[in-house]
């Protein structure tokens, strides 16, 4: 298949009869992965902190340092969830946080060095926000903040606070969050370090089709620049307790139809991405199945742990076994993957 224009992306995604979209992205998908698998990883979100000083207008996660049920993990905490998700087959944890002011480089290298002291396991750490935080808050350059992240432990990198790559709609959703330029420059210094990393969209907020399509350009060329993110992973803003649907209460939420719209699309457009995956946190396990025709090889975490999108009050708790099931019922092989993509075990 040919490499597809930003035009004819947008044509695409405006005027395309759905199934006809599901059919093409579904040929792309079975020659990038003529096996029939769908992964999964089995991995835990641990948030190491709900403060934030960047506020976001869609984020009902995020607390104020003062608030009654602000936290910062403690250790013996942190320990618990990783010695449970090893229990449970885990290879990864997810470690993500708010931008908390009184949290330095010093707390994040202590922090990586304890759990690789105890634990063999994957850490998937601080999206693009809290890697440029702390590289301003010590003065120092990304590469630089990256190079002391990584010795002391840090392995991939999560694509989080992407939202939608395009700065007249991060005016609104996220004016105080980093700008696209600084989001794709860590991505790029994360790769040169061989450091891989995700790649997200969030949509059905404020954006149009045209910063849909801004979003999957910008990461494509960075791909062909770089080759280092292991797959793309888009949903859909979830409007519960957020500032963003008190003051714009004529948001209409993505639906399943829009959601599996724009993720055959990024099939199609993303041709340098292996992976793209279903998310079922958001959209249940039910439509990320008919995602599996739409585009994606793989149906991302079991997330023994989630708190982000169960503070806007979606809560889908799915087991290992859910997973698997869903995978095999859909008619594909389900298999167990690592970070990397690496097979760990199949079904
Ligand atoms: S989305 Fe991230 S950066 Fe924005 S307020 Fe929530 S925790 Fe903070």
């Amino acid at each position: 298949m040919n490499r597809i224009d930003k035009a004819t992306a947008l044509e695409l995604l405006k005027t395309s009869y759905l199934l006809e979209l599901g059919l093409m992205s579904d040929a792309v998908r079975k020659e990038l992965h003529p096996e029939g698998t769908v992964t999964f990883v089995v991995d835990r979100n641990i948030n190491y902190t709900n403060v934030c000083i960047n506020k976001c207008t869609f984020c009902a996660f995020y607390r104020e340092a003062d608030s009654p049920d602000a936290y910062v993990l403690s250790r013996e905490a942190l320990f618990g969830k990783i010695d449970e998700t090893i229990a449970l087959g885990g290879t990864q944890i997810l470690l993500q946080g708010g931008l908390h002011p009184d949290l330095d480089m010093e707390y994040y290298v202590e922090l990586l060095q304890s759990i690789k002291d105890r634990y063999a396991i994957n850490v998937h750490g601080f999206s693009p926000p809290e890697i440029t935080y702390l590289a301003e808050k010590h003065s120092l350059t990304i590469r630089e903040t990256l190079m002391t992240l990584k010795l002391a432990g840090l392995d991939s990198i999560p694509g989080g606070g992407a939202e939608v790559l395009s700065d007249r709609v991060r005016e609104v959703l996220s004016p105080k969050k980093i700008k696209s330029s600084q989001w794709l420059k860590v991505m790029e210094e994360a790769h040169r370090k061989g450091m891989r990393t995700t790649a997200t969209m969030m949509f059905g907020s404020i954006e149009g089709p045209e910063d849909i399509i801004e979003h999957l350009d910008a990461i494509r060329n960075l791909q062909d620049k770089t080759g280092g993110f292991t797959a793309f992973i888009p949903w859909s803003f979830q409007p519960g307790n957020t500032e963003l649907l008190s003051k714009k209460k004529t948001i209409v939420p993505a639906t399943a139809v829009d959601y599996l719209r724009i993720l055959s699309l990024s099939r199609m457009y993303l041709d340098n991405f292996n992976n793209i995956q279903a998310s079922w946190v958001t959209q249940g396990l039910k439509l990320a199945q008919v995602a599996l025709r739409f585009g994606a090889n793989d149906f991302g975490s079991t997330m023994i742990e989630e708190n982000v999108v169960k503070a806007a009050g979606v809560s889908y708790r799915v087991s290992k076994e859910d997973i698997i099931q869903a995978i095999q019922h859909a008619g594909f092989k389900a298999a167990q993957r690592n970070t990397y993509y690496g097979i760990v075990r199949q079904f």
